[in-house]
This record gives C-alpha cells, structure tokens and sequence, in this order.
C-alpha cells in the first residue's frame, strides 16, 4: 500500500475571507473547496479519517456507495488508486448519469457494481463478503462518508473555525452550510456543544424534508457523542440543532432560475464556483435567510462544501 502525502501531512486550515455585506451583514466565506486533494470538498476531510483507518488496519480494498455524479465516490476513488488498492463503488442503476465526476471515478480504475435501489444494502454486504472469503480485507466506507470519521472531520473544522476567531479578533453568529446526509452539520453542532458556544448553526437542506433530515443529524450527534465520551445531553443538542428544509424545493437536483442567477452572480463578483446541488443552492437558502429574518450587523460565515466538478455537469 503507497503513502499519499497529502493525507499523511498534517491538514491546514482551508483559506476564510470576507466577501460582502449581505444586507448589512458581514459575510465570510470559508473555502473546503479548496483543500488540495482531487478538487476539494467536505469530502476529502472525511476521507482523511478513513484513510487513516485502512492504513491501520492494512486494508487492501475499499467497498462504498454513491452514484456516478457523487463527490464522495470520486474523491474515495482517487484516495484508492494513490494508495493502490481496489474500489468498489456500490451505485444505483435508476441514478446513472454521465458526468465529470463518473468519469473520473472510471479512470481512477474503481469497479462500478450497479444494482436497483431496494438491493443496495445487500450488495454491499456480498460485495464485503466475497471480499473475505477470498483472502482480502475490505474497509466498509458509507455512502457520503456518514458515520463517526466523517462527524469527527467537522469538529475538527470547527476548531479551525474558532482559531480563526481568536486570531482575528471577531466572532460569528451564524454559520451556514448545505446539509445533505448530515454528517457535517453534526460535527459542526458537536463542535460546538464541546466548547458551549452562542450561536446558530444553520444547515441548508439540499434534499431531505424537515421531519427525517433532522432526525438523521440528531442520530449523528447522539453517536459522536458516546464514541467520543462526551457529556453532553439531549436536550442540548435540540437546542442547538438547526435544520432548515426551506430551500430544498422539489429535493435532491431540483434547482431554480434564482439559483442559477445567483450562481452566476457569486462567479463573477467573487470568482467562485459554485453548483446547483450543494453549495450554490445553500447560498441561495442563506439569502433568503438573511431576508426573511431580517438579519442585520451579524457577522455571518457560509462554508464552501465543495462539489467544483459538478459546476462542470452543466458546461
Ligand atoms: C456531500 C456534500 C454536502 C453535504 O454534506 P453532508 O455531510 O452529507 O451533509 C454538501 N456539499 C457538497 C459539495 C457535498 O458534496
């Protein structure tokens, strides 16, 4: 198995600047998208904790789930092949679209096994299963990176979050990010519960509904919580658990002109790439936020999760 350099370096905060002033608010924008493993994202941070896991535990393949256009499945498979070793990416067949990110996870060599939505979790286990039997010890990496690796990778942000403040003297009241399987809104929210902060985390969902979307972030807190030994209480997790599906529209992909107007805008004032699943669809949600609360001389950070190839699904 290689070393990768990047993942066996220490990681460096990613770049956190002031962008606009958002109805008379101060907003910053922190850019995950920018960590320098296979164009960035929240993803590659989750990968980090996983690489780690199959380096100790002499891991010679890796099985997960995703679908072609996924962020995580590309960033897993680039992770795989700098480390040579085998990828299995699990995906859907009703989900199959050619995009930049399914070609690069081809070239990366991971094997593609499809199969219906309602037999996904078993062909994840069969998958894990010959794996074994055939002499080979496969790590098992959820879909999105969901679980406590991918939890812990967003407490870990958070500490970047809070240097920041220290060095810079300012403090913010909101922070704002897409949620999608939850994962990095619990890191996020546990980070804050370990150092009992004021303020409001705010997670944009990009696809879940309110009622199950909540309840998935929630699940991630209360476990981070028990593998990390935390004494934290449920009741202070509901209290700081903000989980807004205002701004999904029709779900996962459904996007709007809006969307795309401010898509365009954000390129050309600032030079950032943003798409229409995840981060530009969540800048929007903030915007609409910032309006409808009325929200004035907040000092506001929204976190660039990633997703730059899919800027290019629309090229
Ligand atoms: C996966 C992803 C998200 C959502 O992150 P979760 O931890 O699943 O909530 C947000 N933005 C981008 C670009 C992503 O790829």
């Amino acid at each position: 198995m290689n070393e990768v350099a990047f993942f066996e370096n220490e990681m460096q905060s990613s770049p956190l600047y002031y962008i606009d002033s958002y109805g008379g608010n101060n907003v910053y924008i922190k850019r995950d998208d920018l960590i320098p493993f296979s164009f960035g994202g929240n993803k590659v941070r989750k990968a980090r904790n996983f690489y780690k896991e199959i380096r100790d535990r002499k891991c010679d393949s890796v099985v997960t789930y995703g679908s072609a256009s996924s962020n995580h499945c590309r960033i897993i498979a680039n992770m795989c092949k700098a480390m040579g070793i085998q990828c299995f990416v699990v995906s859907p067949v009703e989900k199959y679209e050619s995009t930049p990110n399914s070609k690069m996870i081809s070239e990366f060599g991971a094997t593609i096994i499809q199969a219906p939505l309602n037999e996904i979790g078993v062909t994840i286990d069969n998958k894990l299963e010959e794996l074994r039997r055939s002499g080979h010890n496969p790590y098992q990496i959820l879909g999105g990176g969901h679980g406590n690796m991918g939890t812990m990778a967003y407490v870990d942000t958070y500490k970047e979050i809070k240097e920041f403040e220290e060095t810079n003297n300012i403090r913010f009241d909101y922070i704002f990010h897409a949620s999608g399987t939850g994962t990095t809104q619990a890191g996020l929210v546990c980070g804050q519960l370990m150092n009992c902060d004021e303020r409001s985390i705010i997670g944009l969902s990009i696809a879940r509904e309110q009622v199950r979307g909540r309840d998935v972030v929630k699940e991630s807190i209360i476990d981070y919580i028990s593998f990390a030994g935390l004494d934290i209480t449920e009741t202070e997790v509901e209290d700081k658990l903000h989980f807004y599906d205002d701004y999904r529209l029709g779900g996962y992909g459904e996007y709007n002109d809006e969307i795309t107007f401010v898509i365009a805008e954000v390129l050309e004032k600032y030079g950032i790439p943003m798409d229409t699943t995840y981060v530009g669809k969540a800048f929007w949600g903030m915007k609409q936020y910032i309006e409808k609360e009325k929200l004035m001389g907040k000092n506001i950070l929204f976190i660039h999760t990633g997703g730059t190839p899919l800027f290019f699904n629309k090229m």
